[in-house]
């Protein structure tokens, strides 16, 4: 099944790059001479300059995607995995070079910070942070950082065990943890977590790798260490490290406490005497998991009706994505596991692809990767010159956009997917998660705080930092007698190797999507207004701006955590159990 991109309809015509161009180094490389050896004597003529390179930008952006995408969608054809790798190993580290040599020709403009456009500032300041930290020796460390990310990859993804007289992976056993049979969810826990932690010395010693590689890169570029730099790398001109640490201290403060009474409650109803990590699923009532559709065409008809009562306009975005192909839903063998929105940054048309099960966690899915898309959509729609390679929309404002779409969603999945039983039970779920989001956000960003300021830490100092770490955000579960899988569970935490630091985004727009939820119970047309303009700028404004465009605060400390407290413990009393 390869993915037909061409049939897609072209409504951005090329005015820079040749009709036709070769996704390979010989035809790139062309381009980049002609932009680096342009002469370039006025202020017009270098926004032309940038323009063209954005649309350059675009292409391998797009080019890209279409490799990733047919890689995820066919991990069993070496034709897929191959063409993805060799983007990554060869055609990569040449771009970013060559890259790196244009924006040394911007930043060598005289005129570069006095662009027609007042659009262009933000711009001019991520290109010359970019080019502050870039090190030309810092390309084959990220090209051996990255290999090492798909090496971590295929030990995750080889991770089997026979269960039930199936060969399963570890993402299929999690299922049997909503079980209502308690031995049936033991048994299963047990099987996955200890097929995991044969690989545990393997991993941990995958990771030193990976540390001593971002650890060099970060000296190279001149910063003690890496936390320091991966601020810098990853834009995040609005807030600091401090700023995290803040957020943790209210989430200990504030969301702990709920998560742990929420604890006692399901103890309480499941009528065990201690909650153990195969009880966190299943429904502490006792009732089979809720079954929101039949088959991959009742989700679309569903998520479609949903949008439509959030929105037309939206809903007629997600028909048009229906229409022509983008939706890659249904579970397949050979499938990668997961769910993303990519966007093609040529056609400027979004795709998603997911793994549905006929689970409620599939429509919340669906409805989080289509707020990502109709971001997608609406920059498409403004028609924004230059910022539209959603690569530079920062990525605590993306994850706002689709964290809005699958909470407030939940307002109309009565008669659509549920009853208004189930649909209050589904909300419910979502809120309950959350909560205990929050405390699995500050878990994870505080233990690689501690990763990234302790450099030459031992594996033994690591351990005790995230037993430590833990125990500061944990609910109640116990593992007593089966310490080593809690002296384990960061190794099956993707973003930790192949993400280093990407986190607390999550924690930043889930603050920002249940703020705009609370709001949406009282006025949702002032809402929904709101969020759509505040997408439609892209990565046009800094990121409190655009927190405020969507009519949120720019807070995400103890002020606006404990606000949300509030709000979660109050919609979980409201929706009953
Ligand atoms: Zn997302």
């Amino acid at each position: 099944m390869v993915f037909d991109y061409l049939k897609l309809p072209h409504e951005f015509p090329r005015h820079y790059l040749p009709e036709t161009l070769e996704f390979e180094w010989g035809s790139l490389s062309k381009v980049f001479d002609e932009l680096a050896t342009r002469n370039l004597n006025t202020p017009q003529e270098l926004e032309k300059w940038l323009i063209d390179e954005a649309e350059l930008d675009s292409f391998i952006y797009e080019q890209r995607t279409i490799r990733y995408i047919n890689s995820t969608r066919q991990t069993d054809n070496p034709e897929f995995t191959r063409a993805y790798r060799q983007y990554t190993e060869e055609l990569e580290p040449k771009i970013k070079v060559a890259a790196f040599g244009l924006l040394r020709k911007y930043a060598s403009l005289p005129f570069s910070d006095r662009l027609p456009s007042k659009t262009y500032a933000l711009e001019d300041k991520r290109r010359r942070s970019a080019l502050s930290i870039f090190r030309p020796a810092n390309v084959e460390i990220e090209r051996q950082d990255s290999a090492l990310s798909q090496n971590y990859q295929r030990t995750i993804g080889a991770m089997t065990v026979d269960f039930r007289g199936q060969e399963r992976t570890l993402q299929q056993m999690s299922k049997f943890y909503e079980e209502t049979d308690r031995r049936v969810r033991e048994e299963a826990w047990r099987l996955a977590d200890s097929r995991a932690l044969r690989d545990r010395d393997a991993l941990d010693t995958m990771y030193d790798e990976m540390v001593k590689l971002r650890n060099e890169a970060a000296r190279n570029a001149g910063f003690v260490n890496y936390l320091e730099y991966a601020f810098v790398k990853k834009d995040r001109f609005d807030y600091t490290p401090g700023d995290c640490i803040r957020f943790h201290q209210a989430v200990e403060e504030y969301m702990v406490p709920l998560s742990r009474e929420l604890d006692r409650e399901r103890e309480e109803k499941l009528g065990v005497e201690a909650l153990r990590p195969w009880d966190l699923r299943v429904d502490p009532e006792g009732r089979p998991p809720l079954s929101p559709f039949d088959d991959v065409s009742g989700l679309v008809a569903g998520a479609a009706k949903v949008v439509g009562q959030v929105d037309q306009q939206l809903s007629g975005y997600f028909e048009r994505m229906a229409g022509l192909d983008l939706l890659d839903l249904e579970s397949r063998k050979g499938k990668a596991p997961g769910g993303y929105q990519e966007e093609l940054t040529e056609v400027r048309f979004p795709f998603i692809f997911m793994n549905a099960a006929r689970r409620d966690n599939d429509v919340r899915t669906l409805l989080h990767e289509s707020g990502h898309s109709f971001h997608t959509f609406l920059m498409r729609e403004a028609s924004l010159p230059f910022f539209n390679g959603g690569a530079n929309v920062p990525l605590e404002f993306a994850e706002v956009a689709s964290m809005t779409m699958e909470i407030i969603s939940g307002e109309h999945y009565e008669g659509t997917f549920y009853t208004r039983e189930d649909a209050r039970r589904s909300n419910r779920e979502e809120a309950v998660d959350n909560v205990k989001l929050f405390t699995w956000v500050a878990t994870i960003d505080a233990f690689q705080h501690w990763v990234y300021t302790h450099p030459g830490h031992s594996h033994e100092e690591r351990t005790k930092a995230w037993v430590d770490t833990s125990n500061r955000f944990c609910g109640l579960e116990s593992y007593e007698g089966l310490e080593e899988s809690r002296e384990y569970r960061w190794l099956r935490q993707l973003h930790i190797f192949e993400v280093p630091l990407y986190y607390i985004e999550y924690g930043i727009a889930l603050t920002g999507a249940l703020g705009l939820w609370s709001h949406y119970k009282r006025d949702r047309k002032e809402v929904v207004q709101a969020y759509k303009s505040a997408l439609s700028l892209g990565a046009s404004m800094p990121l409190p701006d655009l927190f405020r465009a969507a009519g949120l605060e720019w807070d995400f400390g103890p002020k606006a955590i404990s606000g949300i407290a509030h709000d979660l413990r109050a919609a979980i009393r409201e929706c009953g159990e």
